[in-house]
Order: structure tokens, then sequence, then C-alpha cells
């Protein structure tokens, strides 16, 4: 039994899943006529109380698009040192929008509204970057899968409307918070001009992500997914997936959760561990007590067939997700518990 817990991205679609995609209606998506994409595009606007949502391939096609519909190039973006944007975007805000980023140093990839006001550059002082676009990420990834205080975002909008700032939250595993704090797709839409969310984690589908907005920030949105070459054709297979995600696999999101929670639990008993980071979704970062050696550490769960991921400095990562049975569980919390 092969258990890889290397990250949400690893499941494979359930059978279910493959039958609702071998039964969808499609038809050519770049001329807006495939039933099945406007389905779960319209499903997803109406859930977030917005007009208009579009499918895109990845969640970093979304993220990049959205950057590029709120500035123009030598315009700065404010995102915390964890965002996901900054450091696994391949550079795609400079490359794509010709902006800089300027990082706060934020807690667990999260922010307050003061950092922000501090990071805005003045607007009359032409020899700094314009500021224009405030990102969040919720849950934080490279901040172990946190969740935000929903009245820091409330803030947080206040200074973008004082400042003219757009407004753009990367949802990657928005789903995650939502069920982990009890939360609404609405109330984001309502705080929000642009999210962007993932299909492909929790939820699990193969491909997907949506970038759900305002109709004026949206109208240019298709013609810059045509240029980053996301434009495609009969993709209802892949939005029926999305479609019977929603529908099956967002509410059991806790149980990867509360997983996440026990091996946690298991993880802090253990006296080769230094520090298990809070937990509040899927996300698990520990790190091991300095006369470990991280690599050795990993091969030996390899060894066992086990797969996390190292994320240098002694820190490790594991992340639950669909594909994670309760009997991997078992045998994983023994195993850790024995080693
Ligand atoms: C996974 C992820 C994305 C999108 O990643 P893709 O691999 O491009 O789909 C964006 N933001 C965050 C925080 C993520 O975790």
């Amino acid at each position: 039994m092969t258990i890889d817990l290397r990250s949400d991205t690893v499941t494979k679609p359930t059978s279910g899943m493959l039958q609702a995609m071998m039964a969808a209606k499609v038809g050519d998506d770049v001329y807006k006529e495939d039933p099945t994409v406007n389905e779960l595009e319209n499903r997803l606007a109406k859930m977030f109380g917005k007009p208009k949502a579009l499918f895109f391939p990845t969640g970093s096609m979304a993220n990049q698009t959205a950057i590029k519909l709120h500035t123009n190039p030598g315009d700065q973006v404010i995102c915390d040192k964890y965002a996901h944007i900054y450091n696994y975007e391949g550079g795609g805000a400079s490359f794509n929008s010709g902006v800089s980023c300027k990082l706060v140093d934020g807690h667990r990839g999260m922010f307050t509204a003061q950092q922000v006001e501090a990071s805005i550059n003045p607007p009359d002082f032409y020899h700094s970057p314009l500021t224009k676009l405030v990102e969040v990420e919720n849950t934080t990834n490279k901040g172990g899968g946190a969740c935000w205080d929903f009245e820091e975002l409330i803030k947080i909008k206040q200074v973008c409307l004082k400042h003219n700032l757009g407004y753009h939250l990367d949802g990657a595993r928005l789903w995650n918070a939502l069920v982990a704090k009890n939360e609404t797709p609405k109330q984001y839409g309502e705080l929000f001009q642009t999210i962007s969310v993932c299909l492909s984690k929790g939820l699990g589908c193969p491909v997907g992500s949506v970038l759900i907005g305002d109709e004026d920030i949206m109208q240019n949105a298709i013609r810059i997914r045509k240029i980053l070459g996301g434009g495609m054709r009969q993709i209802g297979y892949l939005a029926a997936a999305g479609l019977y995600a929603l529908d099956h696999h967002f509410e059991r999101l806790k149980e990867d959760h509360d997983k996440a929670k026990d091996i946690g639990k298991t993880l802090e008993k253990q006296q080769w561990i230094k520090k298990v980071e809070l937990i509040e979704t899927n996300i698990v970062i520990f790190e091991l007590n300095d006369d470990i050696n991280e690599t050795e550490f990993l091969n030996k769960l390899k060894d066992k067939q086990i797969y996390i991921i190292g994320m240098g400095s002694n820190k490790l990562r594991m992340v639950t997700h669909l594909d994670y049975t309760s009997q991997m569980h078992e045998r994983f919390l023994k195993t850790i518990s024995t080693l």
C-alpha cells in the first residue's frame, strides 16, 4: 500500500467522477459553445454571487490572468512573502504582467490591514512603482493551510477602497477554509473583485480552476486567457468533473481536516519532533529535531512506501486528501508512532 501525502493534487478521478466525465455534453469552448463548461461557470458565478466566471486549465493561469486584469506594466502588487503568485508561479507576475511584488512579512502567509497600509507607495511619488493590487491567499499554502480571520479581510478591503486598489483572492484551497470556518462563498464574493478557485486540489478533479469576478474587470479575462494559451475546445469533460466534485467532494473535506489533526496529535508525541505547526485544514507542517537528517528521514519513509515533502531546513509537509483512505491513515499513524 503506497501512501502519498505529498499534496492534495495527487488524487485520481473516482469512478463516479469518470462516469460523469464520460456522459458530459460538449462543444467548442473557444466559441463558448460547451454546455457543460457554461454550466460550471454559471454555477460558480452564482455560488459566489458574481456575474462572471471563466474556466482555466490551472490555478496559476487563473491567478496570472487576474494580476494582468488588475495592473499595468510597472505597477506593484502587495502580497505575503509566502504567496503562491510570488514563489510558485515561475516568476509569472513579472513575465506576464511586468509587475513587481511588495512582500509583506506576514504570519503563516497572512498579514494585517495595517501592514497593507504601510506597504502602499504614495501615488504622487513617481519614483516608486504604483501600487495597484492586494493579493491574499486562503487557505495559505506555504503558511500550512492557515485560514484568514474574515474580519481582517474586511479591514483590508477598506484599505483597498480608500486607496483605489484591486483585491484578488487566490482561493486555490478556499474550499477547505469554507468548510473549516463555516463560511460561505457569497461572503467572499462580496469582498473580492476577483477570486480564483482550484478544482484539482481537495475537490479531486484531474484538471481545472475557475476565475470568478465582477463584470467590468472580467470583460478582458477571456482575451488574456487566449494570450496565455488557455483557450481550449471540448473541455466539458473536465468541467463535468468539476460539477461532480462540487456535489460530492466539497463537504467531505472535513474528513481530510480531521485526519490531518490526528496526524498532528500523533506527531506531537514523538520525541524526534521539534515542532508541529497549528493544523487548521488539510496541511501538516512539522519540524524534525536538529540531530535528525531530513533526507535520511524521507528515505526511511520511502522504504515504507510513504511519500511526504521536504521543505528545507528540517521542515516537512504532508497534505491529506480524497485518496488518503482510513486504512492508509491507520497504517500511517502506526508507522510514525513506531519509527
Ligand atoms: C495549487 C495552488 C495554485 C495553483 O496551482 P496550479 O498548479 O497552477 O493549478 C495557486 N495558488 C495556491 C495557493 C495553490 O496552492
